[in-house]
């Protein structure tokens, strides 16, 4: 066994070390397409069940097309290479201890790689301890989420929403001192593939008479945000907050988040106290934990602030930070409508960006949150914040996409709310926002030369007509 060190802090060479070699192959031939989101190099955690499991789940590694069962590795004896292991469940004991996640990196490359015993008493035991993952049913990937925030990380999505709301005041004085989040809710987040019916709920009265009453029924301007998900491991005291230099060493991995919004239940609702029903609905993340050792190779200095800009307050900043608390990941959203579906025609996409734009990082979000003394979980989730580039085409919602204002010029062209140029989508559709029977795929990936490509697999929903 080589000696890999045991800080939670990545190393000299920024945690990139020999398990991201390029080189390395699964006898498990899938994971060796290079296309798949699943390498050797990858290594996602995630929960699932099949009809072997009776009605219990299990908690596995994503490996090409198949899952590696843990709990099976641990029944095997296997897991008695883990100096850190204590026995308990794996989705504690693995966001309890995010150097138990290194660990098992190691055991499960070397039981799944192209040399060594193990590897060879692994692939000839495989029954059972592999698992086809067409056939299992994927749940959430950290079993339960006990608490959830949403940021408002990207400055781009800021700006944009803010000029259809405020076109004078399109960024407020706060947005570039404080990382601006609210708290969501945990029990309302489902796993990629959960349709919902679409929300229904009260209304802001016209623009035309403000002085009638709200309206009420189905959401019309249904909508989703493009988000990434941090997922916390080790939790930190009440009354303790975590510094920036360990805000890392509390983040077990990410995954893709879609944070669905109801636009006209959110305007008549927003003020003062911000998102509520427009939001708690549905939530969808995807199933898989992409830890941050193997997000190793694709970090990036943090967003280069504008000379002009604010420097952030101390317990904002560490030199770490300026220097990789980015993340270099590709980000898709597609769109099938029902129409499209029933015509066997493919998912068409809508936007692509990448979450290097993002203003503030995940480590300024967990020394922000838990400043105040704030206690983070185990599996707490720590959304972005819509993820929206520079460019028309990397927005990411709906109400972004379609919208024709240009929220640098001053004063804005347009009036707000008012311009908008609908989708087209390859059966003559339209959209602005999404119909009934939409179905919206997002997908996330990672790619460097001298690297092998990464993904997260697919966060995926479909609007379901109200329940009326
Ligand atoms: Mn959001």
């Amino acid at each position: 066994m080589t000696t890999r060190g045991n800080t939670n802090l990545p190393g000299p060479n920024g945690g990139i070390d020999e398990t991201h070699d390029p080189n390395l192959r699964s006898w498990v031939e899938s994971a060796n397409d290079p296309n798949t989101d699943f390498p050797i190099q990858n290594l996602p955690f995630c929960a699932f069940t099949s009809d072997d499991l009776e009605g219990t789940w299990s908690f596995g590694l994503r490996i090409g097309e198949s899952i590696l069962d843990l709990e099976e590795v641990h029944r095997r004896g296997l897991t008695k290479a883990l100096k850190l292991w204590n026995g308990s469940h794996f989705a504690h004991a693995m966001l309890n201890d995010v150097g138990l996640s290194k660990e098992i990196r190691w055991l499960a490359q070397s039981l799944l790689g192209h040399s060594g015993k193990l590897a060879s008493s692994a692939r000839n035991a495989q029954a059972g301890l592999l698992i086809n993952a067409s056939q299992t049913q994927l749940m959430l990937p950290m079993d339960r989420v006990p608490n959830y925030t949403d940021f408002y990380a990207s400055i781009h999505h800021a700006t944009n929403v803010g000029s259809m709301f405020r076109p004078d005041n399109a960024l407020l004085p706060n947005y570039k001192h404080i990382p601006i989040g609210y708290h969501g809710r945990a029990s309302s987040i489902v796993p990629s593939g959960t349709s919902f019916h679409r929300p229904v709920g009260q209304t802001s009265p016209p623009d035309s008479d403000p002085s009638a009453g709200p309206g009420f029924g189905p959401c019309k301007l249904m909508d989703y945000e493009l988000e990434m998900g941090c997922v916390i491991g080790r939790g930190n005291d009440l009354g303790s907050p975590i510094s920036i230099a360990d805000a890392e060493s509390h983040i077990f991995g990410l995954c893709i988040v879609n944070d669905w919004s109801a636009r006209d239940l959110q305007k008549w609702e927003y003020v003062p106290l911000g998102p509520f029903l427009a939001k708690n609905f549905a939530t969808t993340i995807s199933p898989y934990i992409v830890t941050m050792e193997a997000l190793a190779p694709f970090r990036i200095p943090a967003y280069e602030r504008p000379a002009t800009d604010p420097r952030p307050l101390p317990y904002l900043t560490s030199d770490a930070n300026t220097a990789r608390g980015g993340f270099d990941i590709t980000l898709e959203v597609h769109l099938q409508s029902a129409e499209m579906a029933k015509r066997s025609m493919a998912p068409v996409r809508l936007s692509k960006g990448n979450f290097r734009h993002m203003y503030w990082t995940f480590a300024q979000m967990v020394a922000h949150h838990t400043v105040n003394g704030c206690n983070l979980q185990p599996g707490d989730l720590l959304a972005s914040g819509t993820i929206s580039g520079p460019t028309r085409d990397s927005r990411g919602s709906m109400i972004e996409l379609t919208w024709d204002g240009d929220p640098f010029a001053n004063p804005p062209k347009l009036v707000p709310g008012t311009q908008r140029t609908p989708i087209e989508l390859p059966t003559g559709e339209k959209r602005t926002f999404l119909a009934d029977g939409d179905t919206v795929i997002m997908k996330a990936y990672c790619e460097r030369e001298g690297f092998r490509r990464i993904g997260f697999g697919e966060c995926r929903g479909t609007v379901l007509p109200a329940r009326v």
